[in-house]
């Protein structure tokens, strides 16, 4: 690529051009901004040089020849990558007319390149660093076959087509606005319902698992910050501390320490193990503005928090629990395929090497006695203490990091942690934190682009519109419409004067799961005749068989 650029555009400067885990990209210094038609002819130019088979050669050149060859061709970036190698010697590719500084290893020649395309344009600064110039990226992708290439055009299709920053838009789900400030995020009414829903639901089931639900505060005196560890290892992600009544006070970049103050609030003993702590807790983290994106990365968000108590005897049953935990609520929203790593102690660590063998054999009995496969990352886990972490797939076989189970060696020693054996005496509990879906906001974007914005029936914003053909039927319609919104549905009547086509059209845009439409033969014979979304037609039907579809729908 960056030969064929070479060639139409003589006067670009090359900079760096790597593979990259999507393809590869190169950078380019340019006066004019390349155009989607630059691209085109980039791409047919590639084509003429891949058909004339130019073996790639490798050269190694001491470094002032380098730097003398690269000067004569006017690559100044080139000639600044080279006097920061520290080797004498560099290697070099030729591949007819054009040469570039590379390490290796290449295709024989260019031939062997069956199927690319070019896929975007985007401003680059040299090396990453917004002081140095901005440059010109253009990205591509190559495959083996066309047949591969277009397979993965079709998935970016898709990808496109289920982005969860447009679809928040169309349906009313979310927004963001410059006057309150990047990667703070407004859940919008039909976004709004569907997080009450996901939170009845996630505080339901807890409840049920024998796990407490607590509130805490947003913010806590920074001295609370400074006991746990947070100013000494996590500060960069945390945000100024603020004065009340000349005390600090910081925003909370996490629960756990709130959650060791209510476990402090009481003696504990043996007996009340394992204590679950959960709760929707709300935490403010910094993240550089150029990585915010949508919901998937923002500064403010809801994590499902939470942190359990128990005997070092009693981590393999209480991390088998919460795997079954784990799975059971993923699976209620629609994804039942993961990859598992166990992680395990990294160089810097605190505890003892007695309790990390145990905490880490106990999560691998766990992984094993629940069937899951999983893969280690040795070195990975937290310094505090071995973790599990679980990537959700989506419906494009996408990964998501959403849940984490981690021991913690570490606050309980620092926030001196006890309970009292059965032996009278007082022990050391073992802390384990842990989140199912990671942070809400998140885990609405995945689940956005996950489903395509066509919720289930159960988390549907509007799950019925009951639409009239014409004004005569407006009571009939009402009629259905307070039944179903008696019986629990989240229901809507569409009376407008419009044609039933374009009510048809804007409900299914919408993605609401079904439509009733109304006319004369509906109102004749007291049924309805049922739309879903996809389009297939249910029978004219009773409005209590339909409920007791809806219902049956709900309890899959
Ligand atoms: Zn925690």
């Amino acid at each position: 690529m960056a030969h064929a650029v070479k060639d139409l555009f003589p006067e670009v400067k090359i900079g760096i051009g790597p593979a990259i885990e999507e393809g590869f990209y190169y950078d380019f210094e340019k006066p004019e901004p390349f155009t989607p038609e630059d691209l085109e002819k980039i791409e047919k130019r590639m084509k003429d040089i891949i058909k004339k088979g130019n073996p790639f050669t490798r050269k190694i050149l001491r470094k002032e020849e380098a730097i003398e060859l690269f000067k004569r061709a006017g690559e100044s970036y080139k000639v600044e990558l080279i006097n920061e190698i520290a080797d004498d010697y560099v290697s070099i590719y030729e591949e007819g007319s054009f040469i570039d500084l590379c390490r290796g290893p290449h295709i024989p020649d260019t031939s062997k390149i069956k199927a690319y395309k070019l896929l975007s344009i985007a401003g680059a600064y040299w090396k990453g660093d917004e002081k140095n110039k901005m440059l010109q990226r253009i990205y591509g992708i190559s495959f083996d076959s066309e047949e591969a290439l277009n397979r993965h055009l079709h998935f970016l299709e898709e990808v496109k087509k289920r982005d969860h920053r447009r679809l928040g838009k169309e349906l009313g789900l979310f927004s963001m606005s410059e006057e309150i400030g990047a990667g703070l995020i407004l859940w919008l009414p039909n976004g709004a319902i569907i997080r009450k829903i996901i939170e009845d639901f996630w505080r339901d089931e807890h409840i049920k698992a024998d796990y407490k639900i607590l509130y805490t505060p947003h913010i806590a005196k920074l001295e609370l910050w400074k006991k746990s560890g947070h100013v000494e290892f996590y500060s960069e992600n945390m945000y100024s501390p603020m004065d009340i009544d000349g005390v600090a006070y910081e925003l909370k970049p996490m629960n756990c320490p709130f959650h060791i103050n209510v476990y402090q609030s009481e003696l504990r003993s043996y007996r009340e193990f394992p204590l679950r702590y959960a709760e929707l807790g709300t935490v403010y983290r910094y993240e550089r503005s150029g990585v915010l994106h949508g919901l998937l990365r923002v500064r403010g968000f809801t994590q499902d928090d939470a942190h359990i108590f128990c005997r070092e005897d009693q981590i393999e049953e209480e991390i088998l629990n919460i795997l079954n935990f784990t799975i059971f609520i993923l699976k209620k929203f629609g994804f039942d395929k993961y990859d598992i790593y166990l992680s395990t102690r990294p160089e810097k660590f605190v505890g003892s090497l007695e309790n990390w063998e145990k905490a880490t054999n106990a999560l691998k009995r766990a992984l094993e006695l629940k069937h899951l496969s999983y893969e280690i990352d040795p070195g990975e886990g937290v310094f505090y203490g071995p973790k599990i972490d679980i990537k959700i797939k989506d419906a494009l076989n996408r990964s998501w990091q959403c849940s984490t189970i981690q021991v913690d060696f570490n606050i309980p020693e620092r926030f001196n942690l006890t309970y009292r054996g059965h032996d009278g005496h007082e022990y050391r509990p073992i802390m384990i934190h842990r989140a199912l879906m990671g942070s809400l906001e998140r885990f609405f974007g995945i689940l956005i682009e996950h489903y395509g914005g066509a919720f289930p029936l159960w988390l549907s914003p509007t799950q019925v519109i009951v639409m009239t053909i014409a004004e005569r039927h407006n009571e009939f319609a009402q009629e259905i419409n307070k039944i179903l919104k008696d019986s629990g549905f989240r229901v809507l009547a569409d009376l407008r004067n419009e044609k039933i086509g374009y009510k048809i059209r804007e409900a299914t845009l919408k993605k609401v799961p079904y439509m009733i439409i109304i006319g004369d033969r509906e109102v004749a014979r007291k049924t309805i005749t049922v739309r879903k979304r996809n389009g297939e037609n249910v029978e004219a039907i009773n409005i209590f068989d339909f409920i007791n579809i809806l219902k049956g729908e709900l309890t899959n």
